[in-house]
């Protein structure tokens, strides 16, 4: 037995601040986030999970309002931006941290409000840190404090993994900038304060030719378009349509040019949480397919005393052992290296694609077991099981798809 544990033992450790982090969480599920839940589920509006959808294929807007309570209501109790450098007013956590908080938040919420309580892709992101000092008070700071959303739109009808041959265009005005193009596939379309566009600044520049702007939701010539429904039915993704919409230059994230490395900055940052999101929703899953396995009976006993169904217990253990183990590796390295440093390592692309790899690939088994154990049960249009199966055949997509990340380790392992 060793007295002293390993460094990567002690790397890996969640940090007293992240645990009181976790401790401060789940007193804020259960006075704060409980009883909006519990005034949710008497509106009629649906769940977070499953929420009913207005006429135009959007969000209920009850379910909308309680998400954004929880989201001002995490902010004034210092939940909602752990991830956020803290001389920006965030905590200042490392990845490792976050991943046990995340991983703590997926886990006790379920697919329930709580998920609102971190700021996920409408709150704070690595990316905006980089606003102008001019901008930050009109856009980072009420962001922090959960008053408005934004979204990142990067995505286009045409283009999707091919993120440098975007058509949307961004020319100078005097000192602004004027921008045209549609943007398809953005989450929080439908409701987003403001948003963060990447548009082509400098055609044929290659990964300088982009840039990042913060456009106003409610400026001329911003329109936000149709819904896109996808198998997650929650009516967040849509498109949105920019006709000539003036941006003053201080609205330019980080410098002209810095586009393409804002934009890997804010989706590697969405392939990093793929750590405690896969975790926390897998052991919640095993949990309840455990719990399944003792109650269910069949030809008189537990289906848990079948050795068919104690294999797909194992196997689900197996792999969300394995995922959450080599994730908090991975985010102990990356912290190592400066997770959201612009220009990023070269080492951090291999290590970024392997966590969102791997857990995309080992939660979507995972899932696919949970159906199983549960049976018919497990594929009631709603019920948990088939709600996170659908989405974790989503999550193999955006962020970038799994090949994409097989292509970014082969070159971090070919590369000279
Ligand atoms: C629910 C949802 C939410 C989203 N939210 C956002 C958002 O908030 N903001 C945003 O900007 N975007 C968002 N997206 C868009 C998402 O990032 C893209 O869908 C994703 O990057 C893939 O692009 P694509 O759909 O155009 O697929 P394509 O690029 O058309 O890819 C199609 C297939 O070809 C493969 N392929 C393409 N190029 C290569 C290559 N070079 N090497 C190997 N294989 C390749 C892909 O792996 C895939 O299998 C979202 C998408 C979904 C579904």
């Amino acid at each position: 037995m060793r007295d002293v544990p390993t460094t990567a033992t002690r790397d890996i450790a969640p940090s007293d601040r992240a645990l009181d982090h976790v401790a401060r969480f789940r007193t804020f599920l259960d006075t704060e986030v409980a009883p909006l839940e519990a005034e949710l589920h008497t509106a009629g509006a649906g769940t977070p999970a499953n929420p009913k959808l207005d006429d135009r294929g959007r969000m209920h807007p009850l379910v909308w309002e309680a998400r954004r309570e929880v989201q001002r209501r995490s902010a004034k109790a210092g939940l909602y931006n752990p991830h956020i450098p803290a001389e920006l007013g965030g905590g200042g956590f490392g990845r490792v941290e976050m991943q046990h908080v995340e991983e703590f938040v997926y886990r006790e919420s379920g697919l329930g409000l709580g998920l609102a309580a971190l700021a996920w892709t409408e709150g704070a992101n690595p990316a905006i840190t980089h606003v102008s000092d001019a901008a930050r008070g009109r856009y980072l700071d009420p962001l922090l404090a959960g008053e408005v959303t934004t979204a990142f739109a990067n995505t286009e009808r045409e283009v999707g993994t091919d993120v440098l041959a975007m058509g949307t265009r961004a020319r100078r005005d005097g000192s602004d900038w004027i921008l045209d193009g549609t943007k398809a596939w953005i989450t929080n379309a439908h409701f987003a304060d403001f948003v963060q566009v990447v548009a082509v600044t400098d055609p044929g520049a290659g990964t300088r030719s982009l840039s990042m702007f913060l456009v106003d939701a409610d400026a001329e010539g911003f329109h936000r378009g149709r819904d896109i429904p996808t198998m997650l039915g929650d009516g967040l993704t849509g498109e949105l349509h920019l006709d000539g919409v003036r941006v003053p230059a201080e609205n330019v994230v980080g410098e002209v040019g810095d586009g393409f490395s804002l934009a890997m900055t804010w989706i590697n940052w969405r392939r990093m949480c793929r750590g405690g999101m896969c975790a926390g929703w897998g052991q919640w899953l095993l949990q309840r397919a455990t719990e399944r396995a003792r109650t269910r009976e069949s030809g008189g006993r537990p289906i848990g005393d079948l050795q068919a169904v104690q294999h797909l217990l194992a196997d689900m253990d197996a792999d969300v052992f394995a995922a959450r183990s080599s994730s908090l590796v991975g985010q102990a390295e990356l912290d190592a290296l400066g997770p959201f440093d612009i220009p990023a390592h070269r080492d951090l692309p291999r290590i970024v694609s392997l966590i969102k790899i791997v857990n995309d690939e080992a939660f979507f088994r995972v899932t696919d077991r949970a159906v199983q154990i549960h049976g018919g049960t497990g594929l009631l249009l709603g019920s948990p099981e088939e709600k996170l199966f659908r989405i974790a055949r989503n999550l193999r997509i955006p962020a970038g798809t799994v090949e994409i990340q097989r292509n970014a380790i082969a070159r971090g392992l070919l590369r000279p």
